[in-house]
């Protein structure tokens, strides 16, 4: 491993600090940066230990809504009464992520900006144009089972893993940052970027940019929502396709929906057209069915991963039925 110095910052503003040292990098739990250090993915020069900064609470907002802290810890999270009342989707992607020691230290802002599992990305033996920009994209012939069907590029197939963020997107949460030009608010479904012509870019955060926290708007009807995970084994693996919902429904017709998917973009997949064509329409499966369809016609699946069309379409359709009570 490469040889890097480590500086414990106590406070937002010495942690921005150190970060403006040339190759510096915030390190939360550790639970993805180190295993891509040890890789020779990630070579930081400086790692700036954020552990000890004051942004380990959630605390609930003047006009409704939750702030939690960058530095909350995944099982804390999903523990928390108010998160498991108001958002249950919330509660439910974090104890479907990872195992009960890695949630133990993964934290709210690193589970954020964790990077993909594709192969190759974690192979400095192999081209990938996300960890050496031109080398090429051997995920495209290659191993790319379970990578994205929406939104990649002829540079990048990546998907990103986070379930966490799958339910911050349908929940229309805000990242909550500050840099060395001040602070700043992105919608998180503004966080990660499609891969486009520069895939080695994960997200829209600057150099030196820390998450401070993340803002839950209030939402009524989030109380009424779920996650659902696809997985080749039933715990301690990451997803193959993952749904996020919550859903108004009165008198057997949806007054509002909130979807989106995980594991099949380079980002969270807030579900938009699927949302608009639920509105007003009949809580049944055929029309959560023609719902998902609405979505995923843009879909663009590779040799081996056109499966995952219609296990979102399913899960779109089995989720929304549980939460809705649909039989038909
Ligand atoms: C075996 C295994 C299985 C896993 N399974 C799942 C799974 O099923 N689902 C899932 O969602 N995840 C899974 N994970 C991933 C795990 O959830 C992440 O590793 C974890 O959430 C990262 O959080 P961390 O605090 O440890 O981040 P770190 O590893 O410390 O950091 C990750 C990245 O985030 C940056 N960072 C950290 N905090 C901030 C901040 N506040 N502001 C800006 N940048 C920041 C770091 O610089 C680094 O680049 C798994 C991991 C492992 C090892
Ligand atoms: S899909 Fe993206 S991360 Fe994977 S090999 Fe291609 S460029 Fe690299």
């Amino acid at each position: 491993m490469k040889s890097f110095s480590y500086t414990p910052a106590t406070d937002v503003p010495s942690a921005l600090e150190a970060a403006r040292t040339e190759g510096a990098t915030f390190l939360a739990g550790g639970t993805n940066l180190v295993d891509l250090m040890k890789l020779g993915v990630a070579t930081p020069d400086v790692l700036v230990d954020i552990n000890r900064l004051p942004l380990r609470d959630v605390t609930e907002l003047p006009g409704g809504g939750l702030r939690i802290g960058a530095g909350v810890r995944n099982s804390d999270l999903a523990a928390h009464p108010l998160v498991r009342r108001a958002y249950p989707v919330l509660s439910q992607a974090l104890l479907a992520g990872a195992s009960g020691q890695l949630r133990n230290m993964a934290t709210t802002g690193g589970n954020l900006v964790q990077r993909t599992r594709c192969r190759y990305f974690m192979d400095m033996t192999k081209p990938c144009n996300k960890h050496t920009p031109g080398s090429g994209c051997p995920a495209r012939e290659g191993d790319h089972r379970n990578l994205a069907v929406l939104g990649a590029s002829e540079h990048c197939v990546a998907t990103h893993p986070s379930d966490m963020a799958v339910a911050l997107a349908a929940l229309d949460a805000t990242v909550r940052v500050a840099g060395p030009d001040g602070e700043r608010d992105v919608p998180v479904t503004e966080l990660h970027r499609l891969p486009g012509d520069t895939p080695q870019d994960d997200t829209v955060l600057r150099p030196g940019e820390l998450i401070t926290a993340v803002d839950l708007p209030p939402l009524e009807f989030a109380r009424v929502s779920a996650y659902r995970k696809a997985r080749d084994r039933a715990s301690y693996a990451f997803a193959v396709g993952a749904v996020a919902a919550a859903v108004h429904a009165e008198d057997g017709v949806v007054v509002d929906v909130r979807l989106a998917f995980g594991a099949v973009a380079h980002k969270p997949w807030r579900a938009y057209a699927a949302e608009e064509a639920l509105r007003g329409r009949p809580a049944t499966r055929e029309e959560f069915l023609a719902a998902a369809d609405a979505e995923l016609s843009a879909a663009v699946p590779l040799r081996d991963n056109a499966y995952k069309v219609p296990l979102i379409r399913n899960l779109v359709s089995a989720t929304l039925a549980r939460l809705t009570g649909a039989h038909q």
